[in-house]
Protein backbone atom coordinates (compact mmCIF):
# COMPACT_ATOMS: atom_id res chain seq x y z
CA UNK A 1 0.00 0.00 0.00
CA UNK A 2 0.68 3.92 -0.46
CA UNK A 3 2.85 4.56 2.70
CA UNK A 4 1.24 8.42 2.18
CA UNK A 5 -2.05 6.57 2.12
CA UNK A 6 -1.75 4.80 5.08
CA UNK A 7 0.22 8.23 6.96
CA UNK A 8 -2.85 10.83 5.76
CA UNK A 9 -5.92 8.15 7.19
CA UNK A 10 -3.67 7.84 10.51
CA UNK A 11 -3.98 11.68 10.18
CA UNK A 12 -7.43 11.75 10.34
CA UNK A 13 -8.09 9.01 12.54
CA UNK A 14 -9.65 7.03 9.87
CA UNK A 15 -10.16 3.38 9.54
CA UNK A 16 -11.71 1.87 6.83
CA UNK A 17 -15.18 0.51 7.92
CA UNK A 18 -16.49 -2.55 5.44
CA UNK A 19 -19.96 -1.58 5.59
CA UNK A 20 -19.83 1.65 3.98
CA UNK A 21 -17.54 -0.09 1.15
CA UNK A 22 -14.34 1.57 2.03
CA UNK A 23 -11.81 0.17 -0.13
CA UNK A 24 -10.10 3.20 -0.81
CA UNK A 25 -8.24 3.18 -4.48
CA UNK A 26 -4.83 3.97 -3.89
CA UNK A 27 -3.76 4.05 -7.54
CA UNK A 28 -2.75 7.39 -9.27
CA UNK A 29 -2.80 6.43 -12.83
CA UNK A 30 -6.26 4.27 -12.75
CA UNK A 31 -7.64 7.74 -10.78
CA UNK A 32 -6.82 9.71 -13.95
CA UNK A 33 -7.79 7.42 -16.27
CA UNK A 34 -11.53 7.22 -14.53
CA UNK A 35 -11.38 10.98 -14.54
CA UNK A 36 -10.60 11.37 -18.13
CA UNK A 37 -13.06 8.66 -19.23
CA UNK A 38 -16.04 10.79 -17.82
CA UNK A 39 -14.43 13.67 -20.69
CA UNK A 40 -15.94 16.48 -18.82
CA UNK A 41 -17.01 19.73 -20.37
CA UNK A 42 -15.72 23.14 -18.25
CA UNK A 43 -19.51 24.25 -18.03
CA UNK A 44 -20.44 20.91 -16.74
CA UNK A 45 -21.98 20.07 -13.17
CA UNK A 46 -20.22 17.06 -11.89
CA UNK A 47 -21.51 14.44 -8.62
CA UNK A 48 -18.97 12.62 -7.37
CA UNK A 49 -20.69 9.68 -4.52
CA UNK A 50 -18.33 8.52 -1.99
CA UNK A 51 -15.20 11.02 -2.36
CA UNK A 52 -13.70 9.41 0.55
CA UNK A 53 -10.14 10.72 0.93
CA UNK A 54 -10.63 12.33 -2.14
CA UNK A 55 -8.50 10.60 -4.97
CA UNK A 56 -11.25 11.41 -7.55
CA UNK A 57 -12.15 15.20 -6.17
CA UNK A 58 -8.96 16.14 -6.25
CA UNK A 59 -9.12 16.05 -10.16
CA UNK A 60 -12.14 16.27 -10.85
CA UNK A 61 -11.96 19.90 -9.29
CA UNK A 62 -9.71 20.22 -11.85
CA UNK A 63 -11.93 19.98 -14.43
CA UNK A 64 -15.43 20.14 -13.39
CA UNK A 65 -17.42 23.02 -13.92
CA UNK A 66 -19.30 22.82 -10.78
CA UNK A 67 -18.53 20.31 -8.23
CA UNK A 68 -20.90 18.17 -6.08
CA UNK A 69 -19.49 15.46 -3.53
CA UNK A 70 -21.91 13.64 -1.54
CA UNK A 71 -20.21 11.64 1.77
CA UNK A 72 -21.55 9.61 4.58
CA UNK A 73 -18.72 9.15 6.66
CA UNK A 74 -19.02 11.87 9.15
CA UNK A 75 -15.25 12.53 9.76
CA UNK A 76 -14.26 12.05 6.05
CA UNK A 77 -17.54 14.82 5.65
CA UNK A 78 -15.64 17.00 7.63
CA UNK A 79 -12.26 16.52 6.10
CA UNK A 80 -13.80 17.45 2.78
CA UNK A 81 -15.37 19.82 3.95
CA UNK A 82 -12.25 22.18 5.26
CA UNK A 83 -10.32 20.77 2.36
CA UNK A 84 -12.52 21.04 -0.32
CA UNK A 85 -15.22 24.35 0.45
CA UNK A 86 -12.74 27.15 -0.16
CA UNK A 87 -12.48 25.47 -3.47
CA UNK A 88 -16.04 26.06 -4.72
CA UNK A 89 -16.77 22.71 -3.88
CA UNK A 90 -20.36 21.54 -2.61
CA UNK A 91 -19.92 19.22 -0.10
CA UNK A 92 -22.90 17.29 1.29
CA UNK A 93 -23.23 15.07 4.06
CA UNK A 94 -25.27 12.23 4.29
CA UNK A 95 -26.75 8.55 2.17
CA UNK A 96 -26.68 9.62 -1.50
CA UNK A 97 -29.36 7.28 -1.35
CA UNK A 98 -31.57 9.48 0.84
CA UNK A 99 -30.24 12.66 -0.38
CA UNK A 100 -32.46 14.54 -3.61
CA UNK A 101 -29.79 14.70 -5.85
CA UNK A 102 -29.37 18.12 -7.51
CA UNK A 103 -29.54 18.77 -11.80
CA UNK A 104 -26.34 17.54 -12.76
CA UNK A 105 -24.63 16.66 -16.08
CA UNK A 106 -22.48 13.59 -15.38
CA UNK A 107 -21.91 11.48 -12.10
CA UNK A 108 -18.37 9.81 -11.21
CA UNK A 109 -17.85 7.66 -8.58
CA UNK A 110 -15.88 4.77 -7.19
CA UNK A 111 -19.28 3.41 -5.38
CA UNK A 112 -19.07 1.93 -2.55
CA UNK A 113 -19.81 -1.73 -3.54
CA UNK A 114 -22.39 -2.09 -0.54
CA UNK A 115 -24.89 -0.01 -2.29
CA UNK A 116 -24.11 -0.87 -6.42
CA UNK A 117 -27.78 -1.94 -6.75
CA UNK A 118 -30.06 0.83 -5.25
CA UNK A 119 -28.23 3.52 -6.69
CA UNK A 120 -27.81 2.13 -9.66
CA UNK A 121 -31.72 2.30 -10.16
CA UNK A 122 -31.99 5.59 -8.19
CA UNK A 123 -29.39 7.30 -11.18
CA UNK A 124 -31.75 4.89 -13.74
CA UNK A 125 -35.13 7.55 -12.68
CA UNK A 126 -32.56 10.56 -12.99
CA UNK A 127 -32.14 12.86 -16.19
CA UNK A 128 -28.16 13.33 -17.25
CA UNK A 129 -25.27 12.77 -19.77
CA UNK A 130 -23.48 9.90 -18.89
CA UNK A 131 -22.11 8.39 -15.54
CA UNK A 132 -18.32 6.46 -15.00
CA UNK A 133 -18.97 3.84 -11.98
CA UNK A 134 -16.85 1.49 -10.57
CA UNK A 135 -18.42 -2.00 -9.62
CA UNK A 136 -17.25 -5.27 -8.57
CA UNK A 137 -16.47 -7.03 -11.92
CA UNK A 138 -19.75 -10.21 -11.16
CA UNK A 139 -22.24 -7.08 -10.64
CA UNK A 140 -20.69 -5.58 -13.90
CA UNK A 141 -20.80 -8.51 -16.02
CA UNK A 142 -24.46 -8.79 -14.82
CA UNK A 143 -24.64 -5.38 -16.23
CA UNK A 144 -23.67 -5.84 -19.32
CA UNK A 145 -24.61 -9.26 -20.11
CA UNK A 146 -26.63 -10.01 -23.15
CA UNK A 147 -29.89 -11.85 -24.18
CA UNK A 148 -29.27 -16.03 -23.83
CA UNK A 149 -25.91 -15.41 -21.79
CA UNK A 150 -24.83 -16.55 -18.29
CA UNK A 151 -25.29 -13.20 -16.68
CA UNK A 152 -28.41 -12.23 -18.16
CA UNK A 153 -30.67 -10.81 -15.67
CA UNK A 154 -32.92 -8.02 -14.51
CA UNK A 155 -30.27 -6.08 -13.86
CA UNK A 156 -29.00 -6.06 -17.76
CA UNK A 157 -32.47 -5.87 -18.58
CA UNK A 158 -33.40 -2.52 -16.56
CA UNK A 159 -30.05 -1.47 -17.64
CA UNK A 160 -29.87 -1.74 -21.58
CA UNK A 161 -33.31 -0.29 -21.60
CA UNK A 162 -32.58 2.49 -19.88
CA UNK A 163 -29.06 3.06 -20.83
CA UNK A 164 -25.79 2.42 -23.51
CA UNK A 165 -23.19 0.69 -21.10
CA UNK A 166 -20.07 0.31 -22.00
CA UNK A 167 -17.29 -1.80 -20.06
CA UNK A 168 -14.38 0.77 -19.93
CA UNK A 169 -11.80 -1.73 -17.72
CA UNK A 170 -10.51 -3.59 -15.05
CA UNK A 171 -9.14 -2.45 -11.64
CA UNK A 172 -7.24 -5.34 -9.74
CA UNK A 173 -8.42 -5.72 -6.22
CA UNK A 174 -4.98 -4.80 -4.78
CA UNK A 175 -5.14 -1.14 -6.20
CA UNK A 176 -7.38 -0.37 -3.08
CA UNK A 177 -6.80 -0.15 0.41
CA UNK A 178 -7.77 -2.62 2.04
CA UNK A 179 -8.00 -4.58 -1.19
CA UNK A 180 -11.61 -6.00 -1.12
CA UNK A 181 -12.18 -9.44 -2.36
CA UNK A 182 -12.92 -9.58 -6.18
CA UNK A 183 -11.61 -7.57 -8.69
CA UNK A 184 -13.61 -4.18 -9.70
CA UNK A 185 -14.51 -3.23 -13.42
CA UNK A 186 -15.05 0.48 -14.74
CA UNK A 187 -18.58 1.40 -16.58
CA UNK A 188 -19.76 4.33 -18.48
CA UNK A 189 -23.84 4.13 -19.19
CA UNK A 190 -25.24 6.68 -21.61
CA UNK A 191 -28.92 7.01 -20.73
CA UNK A 192 -30.96 6.82 -23.65
CA UNK A 193 -34.81 6.28 -24.84
CA UNK A 194 -35.63 2.47 -24.76
CA UNK A 195 -34.84 1.40 -28.55
CA UNK A 196 -38.95 -0.08 -28.37
CA UNK A 197 -42.07 1.74 -27.77
CA UNK A 198 -42.11 1.29 -23.90
CA UNK A 199 -46.19 2.83 -22.91
CA UNK A 200 -45.97 0.70 -19.42
CA UNK A 201 -42.96 0.89 -17.75
CA UNK A 202 -44.38 0.61 -14.46
CA UNK A 203 -45.55 -2.35 -15.76
CA UNK A 204 -42.76 -3.40 -17.47
CA UNK A 205 -40.62 -3.19 -14.41
CA UNK A 206 -42.50 -5.23 -12.65
CA UNK A 207 -43.11 -8.02 -15.53
CA UNK A 208 -38.89 -7.85 -15.73
CA UNK A 209 -38.57 -8.66 -11.90
CA UNK A 210 -41.39 -11.48 -11.68
CA UNK A 211 -39.91 -13.40 -14.85
CA UNK A 212 -36.50 -13.22 -13.64
CA UNK A 213 -37.39 -14.36 -10.64
CA UNK A 214 -37.96 -17.85 -12.70
CA UNK A 215 -35.03 -17.16 -14.77
CA UNK A 216 -35.20 -21.02 -15.69
CA UNK A 217 -38.92 -21.18 -16.67
CA UNK A 218 -40.46 -20.93 -19.71
CA UNK A 219 -42.31 -17.46 -20.05
CA UNK A 220 -45.64 -19.18 -19.60
CA UNK A 221 -44.70 -20.79 -16.11
CA UNK A 222 -43.08 -17.52 -14.97
CA UNK A 223 -45.93 -15.67 -15.50
CA UNK A 224 -48.29 -18.05 -13.84
CA UNK A 225 -46.22 -18.97 -10.97
CA UNK A 226 -45.11 -14.75 -10.61
CA UNK A 227 -48.44 -13.12 -11.44
CA UNK A 228 -51.09 -16.36 -10.77
CA UNK A 229 -51.63 -15.53 -14.76
CA UNK A 230 -53.57 -18.33 -16.47
CA UNK A 231 -53.36 -20.49 -19.92
CA UNK A 232 -53.36 -18.18 -22.56
CA UNK A 233 -52.26 -19.07 -25.93
CA UNK A 234 -51.91 -15.74 -27.67
CA UNK A 235 -49.46 -14.55 -25.28
CA UNK A 236 -46.22 -13.89 -27.10
CA UNK A 237 -43.34 -15.88 -26.58
CA UNK A 238 -44.74 -17.88 -23.42
CA UNK A 239 -42.85 -21.46 -24.99
CA UNK A 240 -39.46 -19.54 -24.75
CA UNK A 241 -37.09 -19.18 -20.89
CA UNK A 242 -36.96 -16.33 -19.75
CA UNK A 243 -32.99 -16.67 -20.11
CA UNK A 244 -33.68 -15.71 -23.75
CA UNK A 245 -36.39 -13.31 -24.02
CA UNK A 246 -35.01 -9.83 -25.18
CA UNK A 247 -36.12 -6.61 -23.24
CA UNK A 248 -37.96 -5.72 -26.46
CA UNK A 249 -40.11 -9.09 -26.42
CA UNK A 250 -40.90 -8.68 -22.71
CA UNK A 251 -42.16 -5.22 -23.82
CA UNK A 252 -44.18 -6.75 -26.22
CA UNK A 253 -45.68 -9.34 -23.58
CA UNK A 254 -46.09 -6.57 -21.37
CA UNK A 255 -48.19 -4.83 -23.88
CA UNK A 256 -50.81 -7.78 -24.38
CA UNK A 257 -50.91 -8.51 -20.78
CA UNK A 258 -51.60 -4.60 -20.19
CA UNK A 259 -54.20 -4.43 -23.31
CA UNK A 260 -55.95 -7.34 -22.96
CA UNK A 261 -56.75 -7.08 -19.13
CA UNK A 262 -54.58 -10.09 -18.38
CA UNK A 263 -52.64 -7.93 -15.74
CA UNK A 264 -54.13 -5.03 -13.77
CA UNK A 265 -51.15 -3.36 -11.92
N1 LIG B 1 -13.69 7.81 -3.93
C1 LIG B 1 -12.81 7.19 -2.94
C2 LIG B 1 -11.73 6.41 -3.66
O1 LIG B 1 -11.84 6.23 -4.87
O2 LIG B 1 -10.77 6.00 -3.01
C3 LIG B 1 -13.57 6.30 -1.98
C4 LIG B 1 -14.30 5.14 -2.60
S1 LIG B 1 -14.90 3.98 -1.42
C5 LIG B 1 -15.06 2.57 -2.49
C6 LIG B 1 -16.60 4.42 -1.15
C7 LIG B 1 -16.86 5.73 -0.41
O3 LIG B 1 -18.28 5.93 -0.35
C8 LIG B 1 -16.36 5.79 1.02
O4 LIG B 1 -15.75 7.02 1.24
C9 LIG B 1 -17.64 5.65 1.87
O5 LIG B 1 -17.56 6.29 3.13
C10 LIG B 1 -18.67 6.33 0.97
N2 LIG B 1 -20.05 5.84 1.15
C11 LIG B 1 -20.48 4.60 1.49
N3 LIG B 1 -21.81 4.51 1.47
C12 LIG B 1 -22.26 5.72 1.09
C13 LIG B 1 -23.56 6.27 0.89
N4 LIG B 1 -24.65 5.51 1.06
N5 LIG B 1 -23.68 7.56 0.52
C14 LIG B 1 -22.57 8.33 0.33
N6 LIG B 1 -21.31 7.88 0.52
C15 LIG B 1 -21.15 6.59 0.88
Amino acid sequence: MDSSLKEHMEELGITPTQSLGQNFLTDENIANRIVNSAEIKEDETIVEIGPGLGILTERLVKVAGELIIIEKDKKLYEHLENKYTPKGVKVIHGDVLDVDLPEFDKVVSNLPFSISSPITFKLLEQDFKSAVLTYQKEYADRMVAKVGEKNYSRLSVMVSTHTDVNRLFNIPKDRFYPSPKVDATVLKLIPKEPDFDLKYPKVFEEVVRQLFSYRRKMIRNALNTGFGIEKDEKIPYQNKRVGNISPEQINEITDYLVENNVLNI
